[in-house]
Protein backbone atom coordinates (compact mmCIF):
# COMPACT_ATOMS: atom_id res chain seq x y z
CA UNK A 1 0.00 0.00 0.00
CA UNK A 2 1.70 3.50 -0.82
CA UNK A 3 2.68 5.92 2.04
CA UNK A 4 -0.07 8.94 2.74
CA UNK A 5 1.46 12.40 3.98
CA UNK A 6 -0.68 15.35 5.47
CA UNK A 7 1.73 17.55 3.04
CA UNK A 8 4.52 16.31 0.53
CA UNK A 9 6.73 19.08 -0.47
CA UNK A 10 9.29 18.14 -3.80
CA UNK A 11 12.31 20.08 -3.42
CA UNK A 12 14.12 21.20 0.05
CA UNK A 13 15.54 24.28 -0.62
CA UNK A 14 15.14 27.64 2.05
CA UNK A 15 11.81 27.41 0.54
CA UNK A 16 10.88 23.83 0.59
CA UNK A 17 12.30 22.83 4.20
CA UNK A 18 10.33 25.75 6.07
CA UNK A 19 7.22 24.59 4.68
CA UNK A 20 7.64 21.55 5.81
CA UNK A 21 8.61 22.26 9.07
CA UNK A 22 6.03 24.59 9.28
CA UNK A 23 3.75 21.99 8.95
CA UNK A 24 5.54 19.08 10.57
CA UNK A 25 5.22 21.80 13.81
CA UNK A 26 1.24 21.61 13.48
CA UNK A 27 2.02 18.61 14.19
CA UNK A 28 1.01 16.76 10.46
CA UNK A 29 2.71 14.06 9.00
CA UNK A 30 4.88 15.58 6.23
CA UNK A 31 7.25 14.37 3.85
CA UNK A 32 10.20 16.34 1.50
CA UNK A 33 11.12 15.06 -1.89
CA UNK A 34 15.04 15.99 -2.77
CA UNK A 35 17.24 14.85 -5.85
CA UNK A 36 20.21 16.07 -5.56
CA UNK A 37 21.42 17.95 -2.02
CA UNK A 38 19.44 18.77 1.28
CA UNK A 39 19.14 22.70 1.67
CA UNK A 40 18.83 23.18 -2.29
CA UNK A 41 20.60 25.93 -4.40
CA UNK A 42 20.74 28.35 -1.22
CA UNK A 43 22.51 26.29 1.16
CA UNK A 44 24.31 24.21 -1.11
CA UNK A 45 25.17 26.59 -4.52
CA UNK A 46 24.05 29.67 -3.54
CA UNK A 47 23.66 32.18 -0.60
CA UNK A 48 25.94 30.24 1.63
CA UNK A 49 29.33 29.04 -0.48
CA UNK A 50 29.01 32.47 -1.79
CA UNK A 51 28.72 34.32 1.73
CA UNK A 52 32.05 32.21 2.78
CA UNK A 53 33.79 32.83 -0.71
CA UNK A 54 33.60 36.71 -0.11
CA UNK A 55 34.87 36.10 3.78
CA UNK A 56 37.74 35.30 2.31
CA UNK A 57 37.84 37.61 -0.04
CA UNK A 58 36.99 40.18 2.59
CA UNK A 59 40.45 38.85 4.44
CA UNK A 60 42.68 38.86 2.14
CA UNK A 61 41.93 42.39 1.45
CA UNK A 62 42.17 43.78 5.22
CA UNK A 63 45.55 41.80 4.85
CA UNK A 64 46.77 43.93 1.77
CA UNK A 65 45.60 47.46 3.69
CA UNK A 66 47.23 46.18 6.69
CA UNK A 67 49.39 49.22 7.14
CA UNK A 68 46.31 52.08 6.72
CA UNK A 69 46.09 50.24 10.47
CA UNK A 70 49.01 50.41 11.36
CA UNK A 71 49.84 46.66 10.86
CA UNK A 72 53.18 45.09 8.50
CA UNK A 73 52.29 41.96 7.08
CA UNK A 74 54.06 40.26 5.06
CA UNK A 75 54.62 36.29 3.75
CA UNK A 76 50.99 36.50 2.25
CA UNK A 77 49.61 33.84 -0.14
CA UNK A 78 46.69 32.74 -1.46
CA UNK A 79 45.85 28.87 -1.50
CA UNK A 80 42.61 29.19 -3.27
CA UNK A 81 41.78 25.35 -3.49
CA UNK A 82 41.71 25.80 0.02
CA UNK A 83 39.47 28.60 -0.21
CA UNK A 84 37.34 26.46 -2.10
CA UNK A 85 37.33 23.93 0.61
CA UNK A 86 35.85 26.48 3.34
CA UNK A 87 33.07 27.04 1.50
CA UNK A 88 32.63 23.67 0.66
CA UNK A 89 32.40 22.14 4.45
CA UNK A 90 30.49 25.58 5.59
CA UNK A 91 28.06 24.66 2.87
CA UNK A 92 27.85 20.94 3.62
CA UNK A 93 27.79 21.69 7.29
CA UNK A 94 24.25 23.69 6.71
CA UNK A 95 22.93 21.13 4.05
CA UNK A 96 23.75 18.38 7.79
CA UNK A 97 21.74 21.19 9.85
CA UNK A 98 18.40 20.43 7.38
CA UNK A 99 19.05 16.50 7.35
CA UNK A 100 19.01 16.84 11.40
CA UNK A 101 16.37 19.70 11.10
CA UNK A 102 14.11 17.02 9.05
CA UNK A 103 14.49 14.18 11.86
CA UNK A 104 14.10 16.15 14.50
CA UNK A 105 10.30 17.59 13.24
CA UNK A 106 9.63 13.57 11.84
CA UNK A 107 10.00 14.75 8.52
CA UNK A 108 10.58 11.59 5.91
CA UNK A 109 13.07 12.65 3.83
CA UNK A 110 12.64 11.13 0.55
CA UNK A 111 15.86 11.05 -1.84
CA UNK A 112 15.00 11.19 -5.64
CA UNK A 113 12.99 13.57 -8.44
CA UNK A 114 9.09 13.97 -7.90
CA UNK A 115 6.27 13.81 -10.38
CA UNK A 116 2.82 14.90 -9.40
CA UNK A 117 0.51 12.17 -11.27
CA UNK A 118 -2.52 14.08 -10.23
CA UNK A 119 -3.80 16.19 -7.25
CA UNK A 120 -2.68 14.21 -4.16
CA UNK A 121 -0.56 11.94 -6.04
CA UNK A 122 3.23 12.29 -6.20
CA UNK A 123 5.75 9.73 -8.28
CA UNK A 124 9.21 9.66 -6.63
CA UNK A 125 12.05 8.00 -8.82
CA UNK A 126 15.17 7.18 -7.22
CA UNK A 127 18.71 7.32 -8.70
CA UNK A 128 18.86 3.71 -9.72
CA UNK A 129 15.32 4.47 -11.63
CA UNK A 130 12.88 2.51 -8.91
CA UNK A 131 9.45 4.25 -8.34
CA UNK A 132 7.34 5.00 -5.85
CA UNK A 133 3.75 6.08 -5.44
CA UNK A 134 2.80 8.40 -2.46
CA UNK A 135 -0.26 9.90 -1.33
CA UNK A 136 -1.00 13.74 -0.65
CA UNK A 137 -3.23 15.31 1.24
CA UNK A 138 -1.40 18.80 -0.20
CA UNK A 139 1.43 19.27 -2.45
CA UNK A 140 3.81 22.01 -2.48
CA UNK A 141 6.24 22.57 -5.43
CA UNK A 142 9.34 24.21 -4.58
CA UNK A 143 11.89 23.04 -6.64
CA UNK A 144 13.77 26.16 -7.52
CA UNK A 145 15.28 27.68 -10.45
CA UNK A 146 18.86 27.46 -12.50
CA UNK A 147 21.26 29.53 -14.51
CA UNK A 148 19.91 30.57 -17.56
CA UNK A 149 22.00 30.15 -20.31
CA UNK A 150 23.13 32.18 -23.59
CA UNK A 151 23.08 29.86 -26.75
CA UNK A 152 25.62 31.09 -28.52
CA UNK A 153 28.35 30.23 -26.43
CA UNK A 154 26.40 27.33 -24.31
CA UNK A 155 27.51 26.15 -20.93
CA UNK A 156 30.71 23.62 -20.83
CA UNK A 157 31.44 23.84 -17.31
CA UNK A 158 35.14 24.43 -18.14
CA UNK A 159 35.51 27.19 -20.33
CA UNK A 160 32.03 28.77 -20.29
CA UNK A 161 30.81 28.30 -17.01
CA UNK A 162 27.91 29.49 -14.58
CA UNK A 163 27.64 30.07 -10.16
CA UNK A 164 27.86 26.63 -10.20
CA UNK A 165 31.20 25.31 -11.05
CA UNK A 166 32.73 29.02 -10.24
CA UNK A 167 31.56 27.44 -6.77
CA UNK A 168 34.24 24.47 -7.13
CA UNK A 169 36.77 25.90 -9.37
CA UNK A 170 40.08 25.30 -7.63
CA UNK A 171 42.40 27.18 -9.82
CA UNK A 172 42.16 30.91 -10.44
CA UNK A 173 41.67 32.13 -14.29
CA UNK A 174 44.04 34.76 -15.10
CA UNK A 175 41.56 37.14 -16.90
CA UNK A 176 37.87 36.04 -16.55
CA UNK A 177 34.83 37.90 -18.22
CA UNK A 178 31.64 38.12 -16.37
CA UNK A 179 28.45 38.19 -18.17
CA UNK A 180 25.73 40.67 -15.93
CA UNK A 181 26.20 42.49 -12.93
CA UNK A 182 23.04 41.52 -10.88
CA UNK A 183 23.97 40.20 -7.48
CA UNK A 184 25.58 37.01 -8.81
CA UNK A 185 28.14 38.86 -11.50
CA UNK A 186 28.75 41.52 -8.67
CA UNK A 187 29.61 39.24 -5.85
CA UNK A 188 31.74 36.79 -8.36
CA UNK A 189 33.73 39.88 -9.83
CA UNK A 190 34.42 40.84 -6.49
CA UNK A 191 35.49 37.83 -5.03
CA UNK A 192 37.79 36.59 -8.52
CA UNK A 193 38.99 40.62 -8.64
CA UNK A 194 40.14 40.29 -4.52
CA UNK A 195 41.52 37.33 -5.28
CA UNK A 196 44.05 38.92 -8.19
CA UNK A 197 42.71 37.75 -11.26
CA UNK A 198 41.76 40.54 -14.07
CA UNK A 199 37.81 40.93 -13.92
CA UNK A 200 36.10 42.30 -16.73
CA UNK A 201 32.29 42.30 -15.89
CA UNK A 202 29.78 43.46 -18.86
CA UNK A 203 25.83 45.10 -18.48
CA UNK A 204 23.97 45.56 -21.04
CA UNK A 205 22.10 48.09 -18.89
CA UNK A 206 23.09 51.48 -18.25
CA UNK A 207 23.57 50.54 -14.27
CA UNK A 208 25.62 47.77 -12.64
CA UNK A 209 22.81 46.18 -10.14
CA UNK A 210 19.81 47.24 -12.37
CA UNK A 211 17.28 46.56 -9.82
CA UNK A 212 18.54 48.64 -6.95
CA UNK A 213 18.59 52.51 -6.90
CA UNK A 214 20.68 54.14 -9.92
CA UNK A 215 22.72 56.75 -7.27
CA UNK A 216 23.69 53.60 -4.83
CA UNK A 217 24.57 51.41 -8.09
CA UNK A 218 26.93 54.00 -9.29
CA UNK A 219 28.61 53.83 -5.79
CA UNK A 220 29.13 50.53 -5.83
CA UNK A 221 30.48 50.88 -9.39
CA UNK A 222 32.51 53.37 -8.97
CA UNK A 223 34.25 51.27 -5.99
CA UNK A 224 34.69 48.43 -8.35
CA UNK A 225 36.35 50.58 -10.60
CA UNK A 226 38.74 51.64 -8.13
CA UNK A 227 39.14 48.08 -6.99
CA UNK A 228 40.53 47.31 -10.37
CA UNK A 229 37.10 45.78 -11.64
CA UNK A 230 36.70 46.53 -15.32
CA UNK A 231 33.11 47.40 -15.45
CA UNK A 232 31.08 47.85 -18.76
CA UNK A 233 27.82 49.34 -18.74
CA UNK A 234 25.34 49.29 -22.20
CA UNK A 235 27.68 46.90 -23.37
CA UNK A 236 26.55 43.68 -25.05
CA UNK A 237 28.38 40.31 -25.30
CA UNK A 238 28.72 40.12 -29.15
CA UNK A 239 30.11 36.64 -29.26
CA UNK A 240 32.72 34.64 -27.22
CA UNK A 241 34.98 32.07 -29.39
CA UNK A 242 36.91 29.16 -27.77
CA UNK A 243 40.30 29.31 -29.63
CA UNK A 244 41.77 26.31 -27.42
CA UNK A 245 41.34 25.22 -23.68
CA UNK A 246 41.23 28.07 -21.40
CA UNK A 247 41.64 30.62 -24.59
CA UNK A 248 38.59 32.47 -24.93
CA UNK A 249 38.07 35.64 -27.29
CA UNK A 250 35.01 37.96 -26.50
CA UNK A 251 33.64 40.23 -28.86
CA UNK A 252 31.97 42.98 -27.07
CA UNK A 253 29.40 45.88 -27.97
CA UNK A 254 29.02 49.34 -26.16
CA UNK A 255 25.90 51.63 -26.60
CA UNK A 256 27.83 53.32 -29.29
CA UNK A 257 28.53 50.75 -31.47
CA UNK A 258 32.05 50.32 -30.93
CA UNK A 259 33.28 46.95 -30.68
CA UNK A 260 36.46 45.56 -28.33
CA UNK A 261 37.93 42.25 -28.27
CA UNK A 262 38.63 40.40 -24.73
CA UNK A 263 40.98 38.13 -24.18
CA UNK A 264 40.15 35.64 -21.39
CA UNK A 265 40.63 32.54 -20.01
CA UNK A 266 37.14 31.94 -18.51
CA UNK A 267 33.45 33.16 -19.07
CA UNK A 268 31.19 33.78 -16.33
CA UNK A 269 27.35 33.75 -17.34
CA UNK A 270 25.31 35.55 -14.43
CA UNK A 271 22.56 36.77 -16.83
CA UNK A 272 19.45 35.01 -14.39
CA UNK A 273 17.78 32.27 -13.72
CA UNK A 274 15.26 29.86 -14.89
CA UNK A 275 12.62 28.10 -13.19
CA UNK A 276 12.65 24.56 -13.18
CA UNK A 277 9.33 23.26 -14.29
CA UNK A 278 10.61 20.31 -16.64
CA UNK A 279 9.56 16.64 -16.18
CA UNK A 280 7.39 17.33 -12.83
CA UNK A 281 3.97 15.98 -14.42
CA UNK A 282 2.52 20.17 -14.40
CA UNK A 283 0.74 19.59 -18.04
CA UNK A 284 -0.97 16.35 -17.06
CA UNK A 285 -2.11 17.54 -13.76
CA UNK A 286 -3.36 20.75 -15.28
CA UNK A 287 -0.55 23.63 -12.85
CA UNK A 288 -0.28 26.52 -15.59
CA UNK A 289 3.12 28.36 -15.91
CA UNK A 290 2.80 32.28 -16.64
CA UNK A 291 4.21 33.92 -19.63
CA UNK A 292 7.88 34.08 -17.94
CA UNK A 293 7.63 30.01 -17.80
CA UNK A 294 7.17 30.00 -14.04
CA UNK A 295 4.35 28.31 -12.34
CA UNK A 296 1.58 31.07 -11.85
CA UNK A 297 0.13 31.35 -8.39
CA UNK A 298 -2.34 33.32 -6.54
CA UNK A 299 -1.39 35.03 -3.08
CA UNK A 300 -1.83 32.06 -1.04
CA UNK A 301 0.70 30.21 -3.19
CA UNK A 302 -2.02 27.83 -4.47
CA UNK A 303 -1.73 27.23 -8.55
CA UNK A 304 -3.96 26.40 -10.51
CA UNK A 305 -4.86 22.83 -9.34
CA UNK A 306 -6.78 22.90 -5.69
CA UNK A 307 -4.51 21.31 -3.50
CA UNK A 308 -1.07 21.92 -5.23
CA UNK A 309 0.91 25.11 -4.26
CA UNK A 310 4.20 26.31 -5.50
CA UNK A 311 6.67 28.70 -3.97
CA UNK A 312 10.26 30.13 -4.21
CA UNK A 313 11.97 30.63 -7.10
CA UNK A 314 9.66 27.90 -9.26
CA UNK A 315 7.46 31.29 -9.00
CA UNK A 316 9.58 33.94 -10.15
CA UNK A 317 9.60 37.04 -8.46
CA UNK A 318 11.86 38.07 -6.72
CA UNK A 319 14.33 35.16 -6.58
CA UNK A 320 15.31 35.33 -3.03
CA UNK A 321 15.74 32.57 -0.32
CA UNK A 322 14.07 34.79 2.43
CA UNK A 323 10.97 35.37 0.02
CA UNK A 324 10.69 31.38 -0.71
CA UNK A 325 10.82 31.24 2.86
CA UNK A 326 8.25 33.41 3.49
CA UNK A 327 5.99 31.91 0.91
CA UNK A 328 6.48 28.22 2.43
CA UNK A 329 4.93 29.97 5.58
CA UNK A 330 2.29 31.14 3.69
CA UNK A 331 1.22 28.16 1.94
CA UNK A 332 0.95 26.24 4.99
CA UNK A 333 -0.81 28.71 6.85
CA UNK A 334 -3.36 28.41 3.84
CA UNK A 335 -3.43 25.08 3.85
CA UNK A 336 -3.92 24.56 7.51
CA UNK A 337 -7.02 26.79 6.94
CA UNK A 338 -4.99 29.80 9.23
CA UNK A 339 -6.33 32.50 7.01
CA UNK A 340 -2.77 34.18 6.59
CA UNK A 341 -1.70 37.77 5.36
CA UNK A 342 -0.31 37.76 1.51
CA UNK A 343 2.96 37.87 1.18
CA UNK A 344 3.58 41.74 0.68
CA UNK A 345 6.13 41.46 -2.17
CA UNK A 346 7.01 45.50 -2.03
CA UNK A 347 8.87 44.77 1.18
CA UNK A 348 11.28 41.86 0.26
CA UNK A 349 14.77 42.86 1.05
CA UNK A 350 16.98 42.38 -1.49
CA UNK A 351 21.49 42.42 -0.34
CA UNK A 352 24.29 41.89 -2.45
CA UNK A 353 26.96 41.33 -0.27
CA UNK A 354 30.31 42.20 -2.70
CA UNK A 355 32.75 45.09 -0.60
CA UNK A 356 30.65 47.48 -0.79
CA UNK A 357 27.97 45.72 -0.04
CA UNK A 358 24.39 46.79 -1.59
CA UNK A 359 21.28 46.57 -0.14
CA UNK A 360 17.60 48.29 -0.26
CA UNK A 361 14.01 47.65 0.99
CA UNK A 362 11.04 49.65 -1.11
CA UNK A 363 11.24 51.68 -3.69
CA UNK A 364 13.77 54.02 -5.43
CA UNK A 365 14.14 57.36 -6.06
CA UNK A 366 13.13 56.70 -9.96
CA UNK A 367 10.01 54.46 -8.74
CA UNK A 368 9.06 57.13 -6.08
CA UNK A 369 9.06 60.03 -8.89
CA UNK A 370 7.59 57.13 -11.90
CA UNK A 371 4.32 56.80 -9.20
CA UNK A 372 4.38 60.76 -9.04
CA UNK A 373 5.13 60.46 -5.44
CA UNK A 374 6.23 63.87 -3.56
CA UNK A 375 9.13 62.71 -1.66
CA UNK A 376 11.27 64.09 0.87
CA UNK A 377 15.16 62.25 0.71
CA UNK A 378 17.57 61.82 3.36
CA UNK A 379 21.22 61.17 3.13
CA UNK A 380 24.44 60.57 5.64
CA UNK A 381 27.79 59.38 3.90
CA UNK A 382 30.13 56.76 6.04
CA UNK A 383 32.38 59.76 5.39
CA UNK A 384 30.59 61.52 7.82
CA UNK A 385 30.46 58.33 10.55
CA UNK A 386 32.74 58.43 13.50
CA UNK A 387 32.47 54.66 13.54
CA UNK A 388 33.13 54.04 10.14
CA UNK A 389 36.25 56.19 10.11
CA UNK A 390 37.30 54.13 13.20
CA UNK A 391 37.16 51.32 11.21
CA UNK A 392 38.33 52.43 7.99
CA UNK A 393 35.28 51.61 5.92
CA UNK A 394 34.09 54.88 4.95
CA UNK A 395 32.66 54.00 1.64
CA UNK A 396 29.04 54.83 0.86
CA UNK A 397 25.74 56.00 2.02
CA UNK A 398 22.53 55.51 4.05
CA UNK A 399 19.62 56.95 1.75
CA UNK A 400 16.26 57.05 2.79
CA UNK A 401 13.27 57.70 0.44
CA UNK A 402 10.00 59.48 2.91
CA UNK A 403 6.78 60.09 0.94
CA UNK A 404 6.15 63.90 1.83
CA UNK A 405 2.46 63.87 2.69
CA UNK A 406 2.70 61.51 6.01
CA UNK A 407 6.19 61.58 6.49
CA UNK A 408 6.01 57.40 5.73
CA UNK A 409 9.84 55.30 4.86
CA UNK A 410 8.77 54.28 1.40
CA UNK A 411 12.45 53.25 0.46
CA UNK A 412 15.69 52.41 2.14
CA UNK A 413 18.56 52.33 0.20
CA UNK A 414 22.49 51.23 1.89
CA UNK A 415 25.41 51.11 0.35
CA UNK A 416 28.98 50.54 2.57
CA UNK A 417 29.95 48.17 5.12
CA UNK A 418 27.78 46.05 6.65
CA UNK A 419 24.99 47.49 4.82
CA UNK A 420 22.99 43.86 4.44
CA UNK A 421 22.74 43.86 8.39
CA UNK A 422 22.09 47.30 8.84
CA UNK A 423 18.99 47.17 6.14
CA UNK A 424 16.85 45.06 8.85
CA UNK A 425 15.95 48.19 10.94
CA UNK A 426 14.59 49.65 8.10
CA UNK A 427 12.48 46.88 6.70
CA UNK A 428 10.96 46.69 10.12
CA UNK A 429 10.42 50.58 10.13
CA UNK A 430 8.87 49.74 6.90
CA UNK A 431 6.41 46.76 8.08
CA UNK A 432 5.06 49.03 10.88
CA UNK A 433 4.57 52.41 8.30
CA UNK A 434 7.37 54.36 10.36
CA UNK A 435 7.86 58.41 9.44
CA UNK A 436 10.91 59.84 9.18
CA UNK A 437 10.10 61.05 12.73
CA UNK A 438 10.01 57.68 14.61
CA UNK A 439 13.34 56.66 13.13
CA UNK A 440 14.57 60.27 13.78
CA UNK A 441 13.79 59.98 17.47
CA UNK A 442 14.68 56.33 18.18
CA UNK A 443 18.19 56.46 20.39
CA UNK A 444 20.83 54.92 18.57
CA UNK A 445 24.47 53.84 20.52
CA UNK A 446 27.26 55.58 19.63
CA UNK A 447 29.55 55.03 18.12
CA UNK A 448 27.55 52.65 15.63
CA UNK A 449 27.32 52.64 12.21
CA UNK A 450 22.99 52.32 12.32
CA UNK A 451 23.72 55.85 13.77
CA UNK A 452 23.79 56.99 9.98
CA UNK A 453 20.03 55.56 9.45
CA UNK A 454 18.90 58.22 12.17
CA UNK A 455 21.04 60.53 10.73
CA UNK A 456 19.66 60.09 6.90
CA UNK A 457 16.26 60.50 8.27
CA UNK A 458 16.92 63.52 10.31
CA UNK A 459 18.36 64.76 6.78
CA UNK A 460 15.76 64.57 5.18
CA UNK A 461 14.28 67.58 6.96
CA UNK A 462 17.67 69.14 6.61
CA UNK A 463 18.46 68.89 10.77
CA UNK A 464 20.83 66.26 10.63
CA UNK A 465 23.82 67.58 12.89
CA UNK A 466 26.19 65.74 11.92
CA UNK A 467 25.83 67.70 8.19
P1 LIG B 1 16.12 25.96 -4.34
O1 LIG B 1 16.98 26.43 -3.24
O2 LIG B 1 16.59 26.15 -5.73
O3 LIG B 1 15.88 24.42 -4.08
C1 LIG B 1 15.15 23.61 -4.96
C2 LIG B 1 15.57 22.18 -4.78
O4 LIG B 1 14.64 21.32 -5.46
C3 LIG B 1 16.94 21.86 -5.39
O5 LIG B 1 17.74 21.19 -4.46
C4 LIG B 1 16.61 20.97 -6.58
O6 LIG B 1 17.64 20.02 -6.85
C5 LIG B 1 15.34 20.27 -6.09
N1 LIG B 1 14.50 19.74 -7.16
C6 LIG B 1 14.23 20.28 -8.37
N2 LIG B 1 13.38 19.49 -9.06
C7 LIG B 1 13.10 18.44 -8.26
C8 LIG B 1 12.28 17.29 -8.39
N3 LIG B 1 11.56 17.07 -9.48
N4 LIG B 1 12.24 16.41 -7.36
C9 LIG B 1 12.95 16.62 -6.24
N5 LIG B 1 13.75 17.67 -6.06
C10 LIG B 1 13.81 18.58 -7.05
N6 LIG B 1 19.32 34.43 -2.25
C11 LIG B 1 19.35 35.20 -1.15
O7 LIG B 1 18.29 35.48 -0.56
N7 LIG B 1 20.54 35.67 -0.65
C12 LIG B 1 21.73 35.39 -1.25
O8 LIG B 1 22.77 35.82 -0.78
C13 LIG B 1 21.71 34.59 -2.41
N8 LIG B 1 22.86 34.26 -3.03
C14 LIG B 1 22.82 33.46 -4.13
C15 LIG B 1 24.01 33.13 -4.76
C16 LIG B 1 24.00 32.31 -5.87
C17 LIG B 1 25.28 31.96 -6.56
C18 LIG B 1 22.76 31.79 -6.36
C19 LIG B 1 22.72 30.87 -7.55
C20 LIG B 1 21.58 32.10 -5.74
C21 LIG B 1 21.60 32.95 -4.62
N9 LIG B 1 20.42 33.31 -3.97
C22 LIG B 1 20.46 34.11 -2.88
C23 LIG B 1 19.11 32.83 -4.45
C24 LIG B 1 18.63 31.65 -3.59
O9 LIG B 1 19.59 30.63 -3.64
C25 LIG B 1 17.29 31.15 -4.09
O10 LIG B 1 16.38 32.24 -4.13
C26 LIG B 1 16.74 30.09 -3.19
O11 LIG B 1 17.61 28.98 -3.10
C27 LIG B 1 15.37 29.61 -3.70
O12 LIG B 1 14.88 28.63 -2.85
P2 LIG B 1 13.86 27.53 -3.37
O13 LIG B 1 13.41 26.82 -2.14
O14 LIG B 1 12.84 28.16 -4.23
O15 LIG B 1 14.67 26.56 -4.31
Amino acid sequence: MSKKFDLVVIGSGPGGYVAAIKMAQAGKKVAIIENKHLGGICLNWGCIPTKALIKSAEVLTDINHAEDYGLTVTGVKTDYAKVIARSRSVADTNSKGVKFLMKKNKIEVIMGSGRIVASGIVEVENAEGSKEIINAGAIVIATGARAREIPTFPIDGENFITYRKALELEDLPKKLLVVGSGAIGSEFSYVFNAMGVEVHMVEMMDQILPVEDKEQAAMVESSFKKQGINVYTRTTVESATLKKKGQIEAVIKDAKGVETTLKVNRVLVAIGMIANTEDLGLDKAGVKLNERGMIKVNNMMQTSVKGIYAIGDVTGKQMLAHKASFEGETAVAHILGQNPHSVDYSKVPGCTYCQPQIASVGISEAKAKEQGMEVQIGRFPFAASGKARAIGHTEGQVKLIFDKKYGELVGAHIVGYEATELLAELGLAMKLESTWEEIAHTIHAHPTLSESVMEAALDSQGISPHL
